[in-house]
């Protein structure tokens, strides 16, 4: 039970890393706020948490609204009275991304509505409760792109996640001494719908895959695993990190002479 008595809100958590992240971290005696915009999906992920034994309350929201973001971190209160464990894990890549001249003004408000100001907005109305808990973890989650330009462009995409980790940084500084800790997790190329999606031909996989030294796509509960980690006291030590997960991609990148990922 490495999440005893901790309250979680977790969002993104319909699917992929945030309804594994929700399933683990129940399983480890935490008490879930699954939070998503997939009002069904969400019911479904706090439905297996309550199969598994488990304590879920499901929320919808939109993360890139602030009434929502604030409504949220009420119902957590309300549901389980206190707020441990910030999840900002919610985002999109939208399969219109691409490089800077053909993506559209739209995908890239769009983008970093969701995925960027949606973990500014779990923040500013997270840390509130946090600090009336006397003090918890944040985990934002960024991506393996925030640290190298991948050439399968998706340039909102990487823009927002490279915010997420600068800011990830400042707010661990800012809150070090109020007890909130806050830590970037950064996955590799998972095999999720939001990337299988994305890499929707056999080549444009075959050449992620080509640099990841583990040679498989990640799962959502390897994922799932880290932030466990990241939420538990056994990371006390940890703040400001950019927590990378991704099968070595990032200590194998490129050659020149290679092929980009
Ligand atoms: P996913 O698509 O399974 O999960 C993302 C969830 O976010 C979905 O349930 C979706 O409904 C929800 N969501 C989207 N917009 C929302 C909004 N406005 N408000 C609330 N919820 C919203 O994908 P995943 O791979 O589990 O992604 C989780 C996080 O991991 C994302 O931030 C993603 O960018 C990041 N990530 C994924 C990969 C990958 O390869 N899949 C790699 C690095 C980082």
């Amino acid at each position: 039970m490495r999440l005893a008595n901790k309250v979680a809100l977790i969002t993104g958590a319909a699917g992929g890393i945030g309804r594994e992240s929700a399933l683990l971290f129940a399983q480890h005696g935490a008490k879930i706020l699954a939070v998503d915009i997939n009002a069904a999906g969400v019911e479904e992920t706090a439905a297996l948490v309550a199969k598994a034994g488990g304590e879920a309350v499901a929320a919808t929201a939109d993360v890139a609204q602030a009434d929502d973001c604030q409504a949220m971190v009420a119902r957590a209160e309300e549901a389980f009275g206190k707020l441990d464990v910030l999840f900002n894990n919610a985002g999109i890549m939208d399969s219109a991304d691409a490089d800077a001249v053909a993506t559209t003004e739209d995908v890239w408000d769009r983008t970093i509505a969701i995925n960027l100001k949606g973990v500014f907005l779990g923040c500013k109305y997270g840390i509130p409760a946090l600090l009336r808990a006397g003090g918890g973890s944040i985990i934002n989650t960024a991506s393996f792109v925030a640290l190298l330009g991948a050439a399968t462009p998706q340039i909102a995409y990487t823009a927002s996640k490279g915010g997420v980790l600068s800011m990830t940084r400042e707010l661990a500084v800012v809150h070090a001494r109020q007890n909130i800790r806050v830590n970037a997790l950064c996955p590799g190329p998972l095999q999720t719908e939001l990337l299988m999606k994305f890499l929707d031909t056999e080549e444009k996989k075959q050449r992620r895959l080509v640099h990841i030294p583990a040679g498989r796509f990640g799962l959502a509960k390897e994922m799932a695993q880290a932030a466990l980690f990241l939420a538990s006291d056994e990371s006390a030590y940890v703040t400001g990190t950019e927590f990378t997960v991704d099968g070595g991609i990032t200590a194998a990148y490129v050659t020149p002479q290679d092929p980009a990922p």
